[in-house]
């Protein structure tokens, strides 16, 4: 899920698999669909 956080007047999107900010919803959408955080690597 993306959460948005209130910082300066302006809202970001946070990813919450990485904790990646982002200016645009929808650009925080599309990277968390294809985040690598959500599929550690450290589990192999
Ligand atoms: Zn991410």
């Amino acid at each position: 899920m993306v959460s948005t956080v209130e910082r300066d007047g302006q809202t970001w999107y946070e990813c919450e698999e990485c904790g990646l900010l982002l200016d645009d919803e929808d650009d925080a959408k599309a990277h968390e669909e294809n985040c690598d955080a959500e599929d550690p690597s450290y589990l192999q």
